[in-house]
């Protein structure tokens, strides 16, 4: 079969070529993969920047990002041959750390979790994939190539648990929620918090094309320009940029009693404002700055349910660009009016 591998930490390494099958090792049930989306992770991977063979192997099979059909359940009655299937992208540390060993694996204290397509563990970009039944979820298949975008919404699912545990510190009636960036994972948390009835406004850079579009068509109001210049302080901010100068504003700008929720990893500093300072704004107005990262079984399971009930029309103009797996370059690269790319590897 062919798959999209890597040397990881050496750039200009990634290559489409023939692959021996899946080790049955990797798990009972076997997959024909349909698509893999494209992110952030896989561009970092590539670029040299991140990720790790498995072990005693220089090379890496990318992509975190699944969807596939079932070909042979192996053992598990929990499947059959057709059905749609997304895989689980992280694995509880062998330790395992007390959160793992309760099957939080997304909250793993010791780091030694390992990562499909990113750390230890071969991706999805490949023909066909195995995996463990228990790792698998099962997408509804009128959600079709939509399906790949569950793993996205697996983190937008347990950033918004995030917020919702923490606003219960204190009497809290959240009404204003600021997204900024209108990336996948941004747009996403757009469509969830406006089903659940918040006034929503997304912030980004780009002044025209789909994101505004997308962030109109679901009722939410569109932003460019700096946080600070926003005429409303917000109960919450979903930060999904990584950005330090939109972190640095978020902080300043949230509403007491507000929450930020940290989604995007970036680089670079803050620029032009002490970390004491925001700091101290924090702690005299109770804001929680809360990390959040990578999912649980409850969150993918929900993100399932989410993404079923939600609107397919919407969802598909997520979908922006659709590459073959020998174009994957293409895919990798970010283009003015991308959203979320994806990597067919067959019909759906
Ligand atoms: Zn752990």
């Amino acid at each position: 079969m062919k798959a999209i591998t890597v040397e990881p930490k050496k750039p200009g390494t990634a290559r489409f070529e023939d692959f021996p099958e899946p080790d049955v090792r990797e798990g009972s049930v076997l997959v024909e993969a349909v698509a893999a989306g494209v992110c952030g992770t896989d561009v970092e991977i590539v670029t040299g920047k991140y990720g790790w063979a498995p072990p005693g192997k220089t090379r890496l099979v990318l992509g975190h990002e699944s969807l596939g059909r079932v070909i042979d359940p192996g053992e598990s009655s929990a499947f059959k041959k057709g059905d749609l299937v997304v895989g689980i992208v992280r694995r509880p540390d062998p330790v395992p750390c007390p959160n793992c060993a309760v099957g939080e694996w997304d909250m793993c204290r010791n780091g030694q979790y390992t990562e499909r397509g990113i750390k230890e563990i071969h991706g999805f970009m490949s023909e066909r994939w195995r995996s463990e039944p228990e790792y698998l979820i099962k997408v509804d298949p009128s959600l079709g190539i939509l399906g790949v975008l569950l793993e996205p919404m697996t983190v937008i699912t347990k950033a918004l648990e995030q917020i919702v545990v923490i606003g219960q510190r204190a009497y809290w009636e959240p009404k204003t929620v600021l997204v900024t960036g209108a990336g996948p994972i941004g747009l996403l948390a757009a469509l969830r918090l406006r089903a659940r009835g918040f006034q929503v406004h997304v912030l980004d850079r780009v002044e025209t094309g789909s994101k505004p579009e997308l962030v109109g068509a679901l009722g939410a109001t569109y932003h460019t320009g700096s946080v600070l210049d926003l005429g409303f302080e917000p109960d919450v901010i979903v930060e999904c940029t990584g950005v330090g100068s939109v972190i640095a504003d978020s902080i300043q700008k949230v509403g007491a009693g507000g929450i930020i929720c940290l989604t995007g990893i970036g680089a670079g500093g803050v620029a032009g404002r002490a970390t004491a300072d925001m700091a101290a704004g924090a702690v005299l107005k109770n804001n929680v700055i809360v990390g959040s990262v990578n999912s649980n079984k409850r969150h993918w399971y929900r993100a399932g349910e989410n993404l079923a009930r939600s609107d397919r029309e919407w969802l598909g103009r997520l979908i922006t660009r659709c590459e073959k797996p020998e174009n994957f370059q293409q895919a990798l690269e970010r283009r003015p009016d991308d959203v979320k790319v994806i990597i067919q590897f067959s019909k759906i």
